[in-house]
């Protein structure tokens, strides 16, 4: 007879699927559970690890939740016939790209409609580094390959047509079912691709016959308001993914969307019978509450210009205190991300016995306090030292408040963030003290 606790250990080393032995809670959720928990204990801690929407859900949107909580039936797999019209409008109207309403998918979160896409593929996955956290653990879980397209700070951290050529024309299988991603405006570096950049990506894409999946769920966080999607260019063969996480500030709501062309329906189809055999639908509540936010109406878009001006003006102003500290990083240009690249600095912190991301960000953790997570988490290699910040611990209702009483076409005033945006502001100053200690 074993003894329990012998069973267990068994158990744990040869009962658990392979892919998954061994495998940590998401980067992005245990930085943000170890940030709870140091502060707790009393700890001051400026969260910057986990990269969630700091805004409000829009009142409207809130409303019609409420209006809808007695919602109570299973709903069809694909969604509601009438929030999958109200996303395919969405997207033929701000991306200018002929989405249908059946060519939506809605599901309990982008993250979740990924997995399904890696799981029915049958094909490899192209990832341009650094990239989100969950692209690779997620493929690593199916037992799929990966295919990391290393890019680098100087290609300001984007892939190019050459690197994808390369990729491609590899002799044996240039012809392989290849699924490309691309996400910008980009999480963890918040920069994101030119038309013409687009451009000059699909003449690959298409001569290859790539699929690309275009992560656009920071697309309304465009600082210009200016998102160009590479459906655009290359309608055949994108599928859209986005989501009322980010630009609607609703991540804990759990509702993606990915929309395909009649080209992929195929692949959309397939995710639905998985899904019907798993998670049957998506919350009718938040579907219902969902109409009205992709529907949209003046005070949404009134928000997304205030949401959109404070990050501007705190990423740029984080920027230019940590570019000046001499750490390397490109002007943002949405969503809330910066990633920094303390290369410059690698002598002084070899002297301080810091020679990968991991230890970079346990130590400005353990000496003041700032959470941020370590290039490595991005997919790139360990010894480099990078990591991303998430400009997003500060009070968002109080910020657009603020905002919302200074006329939209002014620039905000030089004092605003540090009035509204404090925890972001005491970090980043923190993290200059702390590397410029020497
Ligand atoms: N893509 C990117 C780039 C992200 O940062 C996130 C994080 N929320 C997601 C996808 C997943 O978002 P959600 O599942 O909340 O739609
Ligand atoms: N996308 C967010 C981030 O990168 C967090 C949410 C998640 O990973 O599911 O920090």
């Amino acid at each position: 007879m074993i003894e329990s606790g012998e069973r267990n250990a068994i158990d744990k080393h040869v009962s658990l699927n392979l892919n998954v032995r061994g495998m940590p809670e998401s980067a992005t959720l245990l930085i943000n559970e170890i940030s709870r928990r140091l502060q707790h204990d009393g700890r001051e801690i400026y969260r910057l690890g986990l990269g969630q929407s700091p805004f409000p859900v829009p009142r409207v949107v809130v409303n019609a939740l409420r209006l809808y909580a007695k919602e109570k039936d299973y709903l069809p797999v694909k969604g509601l016939r009438e929030l999958r019209g109200a996303v395919a409008e969405f997207h033929r109207e701000k991306d200018q790209v002929n989405a249908r309403p059946e060519g939506v998918l809605v599901g309990p979160g982008s993250k979740e409609l990924m997995f399904l896409l890696q799981l029915v593929f049958y094909g490899e996955i192209l990832v341009p580094t650094p990239c989100w956290v969950s692209y690779v653990p997620q493929a690593r879980i199916l037992g799929k390959q990966v295919r990391l397209i290393p890019t680098s700070y100087e290609e300001q951290w984007r892939v190019t047509p050459e690197m994808l050529l390369r990729i491609c024309e590899h002799e044996y299988d240039t012809y392989r079912p290849r699924i490309l991603v691309l996400n910008y405006p980009g999480n963890p570096e918040g920069g994101t691709y030119s038309a013409d950049e687009l451009k000059s990506l699909v003449d690959i894409a298409r001569r290859y016959e790539l699929i690309v999946l275009s992560d656009e769920i920071y697309g309304q966080l465009h600082f210009e308001g200016a998102h160009v999607s590479v459906a655009r260019f290359y309608p055949e063969r994108t599928i859209i993914s986005s989501g009322l996480s980010k630009w609607c500030g609703a991540g804990g709501w759990r509702l993606g969307t990915f929309t395909f062309p009649p080209e992929l329906e195929w692949l959309l189809n397939a995710m639905a019978a998985v899904a019907s055999e798993t998670y049957t639908s998506v919350s009718a509540p938040i579907q219902y509450a969902a109409i009205r936010a992709f529907r949209g109406d003046v005070s949404i878009e009134r928000y997304l210009w205030h949401a959109r001006r404070i990050l501007a003006t705190l990423g740029n102003w984080c920027h230019n205190k940590l570019s000046a500290a001499g750490i390397r990083i490109h002007p943002p240009e949405g969503a809330f991300y910066l990633f920094l690249d303390f290369s410059l600095l690698a002598d002084t912190m070899a002297q301080r016995d810091i020679r990968d991301s991991e230890t970079l960000c346990q130590r400005l953790l353990e000496e003041v306090g700032v959470a941020l997570l370590p290039g490595t988490a991005f997919e790139r290699p360990r010894d480099e030292l990078t990591a991303r910040l998430a400009y997003v611990d500060f009070d968002g209702s109080k910020a657009l408040a603020a905002s919302e009483t200074l006329p939209l076409d002014q620039r905000l005033p030089d004092d605003f963030i540090h009035k509204c945006c404090h925890g972001v502001v005491a970090a980043t100053e923190k993290i200059v003290e702390w590397v410029s200690k020497g």
